[in-house]
């Protein structure tokens, strides 16, 4: 029987001979195309800056380092994320607590986000950046978020990692209109793949030159940067403790030509998303993700929630089918490792009553309609059995 995956890329040969081209240049990492891909995508997200290195965690982890967390601030998250979006604090050497989503969008919600902030302010443990996660695509409540930043004073990075090619209220996410960054994703199951990779946008001059330096060994060649002359034409100096967060020519490559492709992906995407809809219409049992009139979602996963005493069962009648459902995600404070900073059950229970329920279904541009049609069956099989 073939093998159904929930996400797959989508390579063209105009991407294959992109790559070849670069394998034939003179730069192989830190030449012309890097530029130009960072460009093409701040272009297209209406934002002044894009920073790309070598995953969307790295950017995370950069994103933090130029707002300048570090021991003794606090971060907060969703739960329903993967855990680089929280890991990237703790990389800082900051704390991490986590806010319960909106039963509706599954995004972090506003009510407790508000709520949180209250008795923080209270506990003067007030957070310095908050990062929405726009999970499946659909972008969080950022008007909220950021009026709620003004009032109390954090910082916002949108994690966009679902989100490339997403609108809110009519704008690209990643434009940073409500945020200090936006974070990107080019994983081969994200929106669009370099590989590996990943890209942060901001109209920060100064927050993306940070990230420039940071990603490569905080390193300046900038003579108006450096601390004292420099000592001849061969000189760099190193200002700051930075990685090699660099991202490849070849990578750049492969996204700049799949950037061409971004809205194609995204409308097939949209249409696999609405055969769902209507096919699980009639079945209220099975709860159809929804999607608020603000959000235009580059549909990167397609969540249902089953009854919770039939989820391991629809999972495992879906897994023998050679259907690759999968769960977007493991509340984070639930991994062994999170526990042992002192998180337990029951801490977010919107969070926990989603993770009971939730399925991924397979969604990608390539996904035929035939192969829905198989999902939808074993999946109802499921749920009927
Ligand atoms: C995929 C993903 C990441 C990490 O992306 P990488 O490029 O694999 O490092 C971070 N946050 C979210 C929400 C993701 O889905």
């Amino acid at each position: 029987m073939e093998h159904i995956p929930y996400g797959r890329q989508s390579i063209s040969a105009a991407d294959i001979n992109a790559v070849c081209d670069v394998l034939k240049s003179d730069f192989l990492t830190q030449g012309p195309v890097v530029p130009r891909f960072e460009q093409a995508v701040a272009d297209y997200c209406g934002v002044a800056h894009g920073v790309a290195v070598n995953s969307s965690t790295s950017a995370l982890h950069l994103a933090c380092l130029a707002l300048e967390v570090g021991p003794g601030d606090i971060v907060w998250t969703t739960p329903i994320t993967f855990v680089a979006s929280s890991n990237c604090a703790l990389y800082c050497g900051a704390e991490v607590d986590f806010v319960d989503i909106d039963p509706q969008t599954y995004n972090l919600s506003v009510e407790r986000l508000t709520e949180k902030l209250v008795a923080a302010e209270q506990q003067g443990k007030l957070p310095k950046v908050v990062i929405p996660v726009h999970l499946c695509g659909q972008p969080c409540d950022m008007a909220a978020i950021h009026a709620l930043s003004q009032q109390y004073g954090f910082h916002i990075i949108e994690d966009a990692s679902h989100a490339i090619g997403s609108r809110y209220q009519g704008k690209p996410v990643g434009s940073c209109q409500f945020s200090d960054i936006t974070v990107f994703s080019f994983h081969p199951v994200k929106i669009i793949t370099t590989g590996e990779g990943g890209m942060s946008v901001t109209n920060s001059a100064v927050y993306a030159e940070k990230m420039r330096r940071l990603r490569s060994h905080g390193i300046t060649r900038e003579v108006g940067e450096m601390t004292e002359p420099p000592h001849g034409p061969w000189y760099y100096q190193q200002i700051e403790l930075g990685f090699n967060y660099r991202m490849t020519e070849i990578q750049a490559a492969l996204g700049l030509s799949q950037m061409h492709l971004l809205d194609t992906f995204v409308s097939e995407r949209q249409i696999i998303a609405s055969r769902y809809d209507e096919a699980l219409a009639t079945f209220p049992i099975i709860k159809r993700p929804w999607q608020h009139a603000d959000s235009f979602s580059a549909r990167h996963l397609y969540v249902v929630r089953v009854p919770a005493a039939q989820h391991n069962l629809v999972f495992a009648r879906m897994r023998e089918r050679h259907i690759g459902v999968n769960l977007h995600y493991i509340p984070v404070y639930l991994q062994p490792y999170y526990k042992d900073l002192g998180f337990s059950s029951g801490y977010c229970p919107i969070a926990e009553s989603y993770y009971a329920e939730a399925i991924s279904l397979p969604i990608f541009p390539t996904l035929l309609e035939s192969q829905q049609v198989t999902v939808l069956s074993a999946l109802m099989e499921g749920v009927a059995a």
